[in-house]
C-alpha cells in the first residue's frame, strides 16, 4: 500500500512536469527573444527573433537550435521589431511550416522590415564578397528575400482580446501594450489533460503617453510572468520629450546643424516627424526639411494611415495624419542614389535613417561621412545594445570603426532618452499595479545582466513576488 502511495505521488510530480517553458533568446541579453513552450508533446513559440549586437550574439543566428523547428506546432509574435521576428525566416527555411500569429499591424510591419533585412542581408554578403571583409568563404545572408515571401505565407492575423484556440493544449489573447503599432502582451491558457496553467508573456512594455500607439493594457492575473528588463534599473527622465527635442531642434535650427536619428522606419520615425510638425504648428522652433532615408518610409506611413484605429492620434485635430506624416518638409528617399545625395546636404535638416541601434542599414554611411563632423549632431533616441556602434557612441567614444575602417568622432552626440519606446522599471511596476495575485514565478529577460538583475531585486523588494533570471536556453518546469 506504502508503494502504491509513493508510486501515485511520483506519477503526480510526473504529470506536473509535461509543461515546460525554454528560453532560447532574450535570456542574459536583450535580442533574439524565443520561448518555447511544450506541452504534453505539443509546442509553439513564443516571438522568434534575431540576436544583434555583439559578434558572439550574432554568431548565434548561425548555430544550430536546440529544437526542431518542424515539431513547433505555431508561433505567436508579440510585435514586429526585428529582436522578435527577424529569426522567422531561418526558422522556416529550416523546417517550420505551422502558423506564425500577429495583430493585423505587426503582420504588415514584418512583411517590409524582414524584406528590407533580407535586402540588406543579401547588400552586405556581396559587398564582404567584393571588398574580401569576411572571413568566411564566401560570405552569405542569414535569409534572402526569397525566404522571407515563404515566410509571409505563413502569416495569420488576430485581434486584440479574442481568444484563439488553436489547440487542446494551448489557447491564447492579445493585450495591447504600447510599443509600437500592433504590438502586444500574450496571455497564453496550456491545459495538459485537464490542469491548467496560465502564462502571461510582457513582450517590449511601451509607456503612457505615446500618441503613436495607445497606453498599455491591464495585464491579466496568471499562474506565471515572463517580465522583460531592457531598463530594469533605470529611469527615464521626468521631463517631456516634447520639451526635450524642442531645445534641440531649436538650437539645430539656429545653428544650421544636421541632426542625424538613427531609427526603425516604422514608429520611431513618425514620432519624430510628428514632434517637429507639432513644434512647428506651435510656434516653438522655425520650419525645418526632415529627410527620412529609407526604402521602407512611404510603406510605413501607410501603415499608420491605415491602421488609424490602433494609435491614439487625433485625426480631426490633426487634419489627417497623413498631411502630418507625409507634409510638405518631409522628403522621402527610396533609392540607394538618393540616399547618397544627402552627403552634400547642409544645415539645417534632420536626417532619420535607420538601423536604429546603428548595427547595419543605410545610417552607417552616414556615420561614415558625418562622425568626423563637428557640424553634425547625432541624437540617440532609443536603446542601444551591448556591441553595436550606438553604444560605442553612447559610451563616449571618439574614435569608431566601420566596416573595419577607423572613424574619428567629432560629431556632437546627444541622448534623448525621453522619446524611448520602452517602459522603464518604475513604468513597469506601474503596468504590473492592477495584478494583485503575485505569479508564482516571475521570469525576467530580454535585459543586460545588470538590468535584469535590478528589476528582479524591484519586484522582490517592492511587490514581495518571486523572481527567477533564466540563463540562455534553460528550461523551467511549470
Ligand atoms: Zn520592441
Amino acid at each position: 500500500m506504502v508503494i502504491r502511495c509513493r508510486l501515485r505521488a511520483y506519477d503526480q510530480t510526473e504529470r506536473a512536469k509535461v509543461i515546460k517553458l525554454s528560453f532560447h533568446g532574450a535570456a542574459g541579453t536583450v535580442t533574439g527573444s524565443k520561448y518555447l513552450l511544450d506541452v504534453n508533446g505539443k509546442r509553439i513559440l513564443i516571438d522568434c527573433g534575431m540576436f544583434q549586437g555583439k559578434h558572439e550574439l550574432r554568431e548565434r543566428n548561425w548555430k544550430q537550435l536546440p529544437f526542431e523547428p518542424s515539431t513547433v506546432s505555431a508561433v505567436v509574435l508579440t510585435h514586429a521589431h526585428i529582436d522578435h521576428i527577424g529569426y522567422l525566416p531561418r526558422l522556416v527555411k529550416e523546417g517550420f511550416y505551422g502558423t506564425i500569429f500577429c495583430t493585423p499591424p505587426t503582420a504588415e510591419i514584418t512583411r517590409i522590415s524582414l524584406m528590407d533585412t533580407a535586402e540588406l542581408q543579401m547588400e552586405d554578403a556581396e559587398f564582404r564578397n567584393k571588398k574580401h571583409a569576411t572571413r568566411h568563404a564566401p560570405a552569405l545572408p542569414l535569409f534572402t528575400v526569397d525566404d522571407v515571401d515563404d515566410t509571409l505565407k505563413l502569416l495569420e492575423t488576430v485581434n486584440f482580446n479574442e481568444w484563439i484556440e488553436f489547440s487542446p493544449e494551448f489557447r491564447f489573447r492579445y493585450h495591447v501594450v504600447g510599443h509600437l503599432l500592433g504590438a502586444a502582451c500574450i496571455e497564453v491558457r496550456m491545459n495538459d489533460n485537464g490542469r491548467e496553467v496560465s502564462i502571461l508573456f510582457s513582450g517590449d512594455i511601451g509607456r503612457f503617453g505615446n500618441p503613436l500607439v495607445k497606453n498599455p493594457a491591464e495585464p491579466p492575473t496568471c499562474d506565471y510572468l515572463v517580465c522583460e528588463s531592457t531598463y530594469g534599473g533605470r529611469m527615464h527622465p521626468a521631463e517631456d520629450p516634447y520639451f526635450q527635442f524642442d531645445e534641440l531642434v531649436d538650437r539645430i535650427v539656429k545653428e544650421k546643424r544636421v541632426l542625424v536619428v538613427p531609427a526603425f522606419a516604422v514608429g520611431r520615425t513618425q514620432q519624430i516627424i510628428y514632434l517637429v510638425d507639432d513644434l512647428v504648428r506651435h510656434k516653438r522652433i522655425m520650419p525645418i526639411d526632415i529627410h527620412v532615408d529609407s526604402p521602407m518610409a512611404v510603406d510605413a506611413t501607410d501603415i499608420y494611415i491605415k491602421y488609424h484605429d490602433y494609435h491614439a492620434l487625433d485625426l480631426e485635430q490633426l487634419d489627417g495624419i497623413g498631411s502630418v506624416l507625409n507634409g510638405k518638409r518631409v522628403h522621402l528617399h527610396r533609392t540607394r542614389a538618393s540616399s547618397k545625395k544627402l552627403n552634400d546636404l547642409k544645415g539645417p535638416a534632420i536626417i532619420i535613417s535607420s538601423s536604429g541601434m546603428l548595427s547595419g542599414g543605410r545610417v552607417m554611411h552616414h556615420m561614415i561621412h558625418r562622425l568626423p563632423d563637428p557640424g553634425t549632431t547625432v541624437a540617440l533616441v532609443g536603446f542601444m545594445a551591448e556591441g553595436t556602434l550606438g553604444r560605442k557612441l553612447l559610451d563616449g567614444d571618439r574614435q569608431v570603426f566601420i566596416h573595419k575602417m577607423p572613424i574619428e568622432v567629432r560629431a556632437e552626440i546627444v541622448v534623448v532618452s525621453s522619446l524611448s519606446g520602452h517602459a522603464d522599471y518604475y513604468e513597469i511596476l506601474h503596468w504590473l499595479e492592477p495584478i494583485k495575485t503575485p505569479p508564482k514565478t516571475t521570469f525576467i529577460t530580454h535585459g543586460e545582466p545588470d538590468q535584469s538583475l535590478a528589476m528582479s531585486e524591484h519586484l522582490v523588494k517592492e511587490r514581495g513576488w518571486q523572481t527567477l533570471i533564466p540563463k540562455l536556453d534553460q528550461s523551467v518546469e511549470l
